[in-house]
């Protein structure tokens, strides 16, 4: 059994319908909604293969999110996508309290995307041999990876040695692309020149020290993508009003959650950034693995005098405004409504990923003092199997 493929066109309609017709088949069951939308398949050359159809994933709407960046200035209106019940209601709620609280600020304080290439030495001794050849070659190694790209630029480099083996963590910044693609041809090239230079006993492309599509301490500790943390104070009356709660309750949760969170061995301490990330990530074209690292956030909160002061880190934010699946037709429209679509736009749209995650924050920890995290759930969020 064979998954059927039309060679002249295997994006055609009609290559999808043989698909879904052997699928129907296999499964037992009539597929009428995978293969139904009005998307061109064509389009998707170079994002999938053997496709059958499109996920169609709601997307909903919160707004507007008051944003003071360096790069996202306004009122912004912001898609995500989502099948989680009371998730756009929370976040909606959010962004009002941080819009009326007169905006988040958010700042990146890094941006770099990582490629870790191994190499083999004969032993530890050629192992710091090379790790100082590595040091005294740098400006040529990174004249090699920058031939192959006129966005990327090889920013520097740490290396790990483990015995006859040296990780070599290569740092790029990518323009408004993520720059997975960029930075594995550039490392690529870089790898071949350095076996031509230094003898080696093998290299691979990638060792797990990048560390893509993985939650990792060296992500969160030295970032990875953009690093970015966002602010607000929370006046006493807005927390009053539309929380139903006060600073001091969410501050106090806030402390008692980072030791939950502590004990839980959990990377990071948060309410739910995933959840932000995750739908922005889907709605606007971005590389969903990429939640895995980009989901850890660190909230930080403090009392001052009766106002709620309530900050996020995200050290490890991968995302990109050009090139993976952002030129798709319904992701270019997502981003398109927050001004976020290609050429020097990534940073705001990091700002804006920052400052809604901080929104649904807020919203979250008050649900869960105030006690209305269950009937929001109950009212807005079960499905529970129909007949
Ligand atoms: P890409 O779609 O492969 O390439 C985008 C290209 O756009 C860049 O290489 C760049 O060309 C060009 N470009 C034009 N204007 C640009 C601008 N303003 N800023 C930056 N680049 C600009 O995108 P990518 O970001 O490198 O890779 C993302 C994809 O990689 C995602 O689909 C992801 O799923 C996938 N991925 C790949 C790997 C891997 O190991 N290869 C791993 C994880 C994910 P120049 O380079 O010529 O300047």
């Amino acid at each position: 059994m064979k998954i059927p493929k039309k060679r002249d066109n295997d994006y055609s309609t009609e290559a999808i319908q043989a698909r879904l017709r052997f699928l129907s088949k296999h499964a037992g069951y009539k597929l009428n909604s995978l293969g139904s939308s009005d998307m061109d398949p064509g389009l998707t050359q170079g994002n999938i293969e053997n496709i059958i159809g499109f996920s169609q994933v709601p997307v909903g709407l919160i707004g507007p999110l008051k944003i003071n960046g360096e790069h996202a200035k306004g009122n912004f209106f912001v898609p995500m996508s989502t099948t989680e019940g009371a998730l756009i209601s929370s976040y909606n709620r959010g962004a009002r309290v941080v819009s009326l609280s007169g905006g988040v600020n958010v700042v990146i304080t890094k941006d770099s995307i990582q490629r870790a290439p191994y190499f083999v030495l004969e032993n530890v001794f050629k192992a710091r041999e090379f790790v100082e050849w590595l040091a005294n070659n740098f400006e040529r190694v990174k004249k090699v990876a920058e031939s192959t790209t006129s966005h990327g630029k090889l920013l520097g480099y740490e290396t790990f040695v483990q015995g006859r083996i040296v990780y070599v963590r290569f740092s790029y910044s990518t323009g408004d692309a993520m720059g997975m693609n960029m930075v594995t041809r550039a490392t690529q090239e870089a790898c071949k020149y350095i076996g031509q230079q230094f003898p080696l006993n093998g290299f691979a492309i990638e060792s797990n020290m990048a560390v893509d599509k993985k939650p990792a301490y060296l992500n969160t500790i030295q970032g990875r993508g953009k690093t970015v943390t966002a602010e607000v104070l929370f006046k006493k009356r807005i927390i009053s009003r539309f929380l139903h709660t006060t600073a001091r309750k969410i501050d106090q949760a806030y402390h008692r959650q980072a030791s939950g969170a502590q004990m839980a061995g959990a990377m990071g301490s948060n309410g739910h950034v995933a959840n932000g990330v995750a739908a922005m990530f889907l709605a606007c074209g971005q590389d969903m693995a990429n939640v895995s690292e980009s989901c850890v956030g660190h909230i930080y909160t403090e009392v001052i005098k009766d106002d709620l002061y309530v900050s996020l880190q995200i050290p490890s934010l991968v995302v990109g405004t050009v090139g993976g699946g952002v030129s798709l037709p319904t992701q270019r429209e997502c981003l398109e409504i927050l001004g976020c679509y290609g050429e020097g736009k990534v940073r705001k749209f990091t700002e804006i990923v920052a400052g809604t995650v901080l929104a649904g924050e807020i919203s979250l920890a008050a649900a869960i003092v105030a006690g209305d995290f269950v009937t929001a759930h109950e009212q807005l969020g079960r499905n529970r199997p129909q007949e």
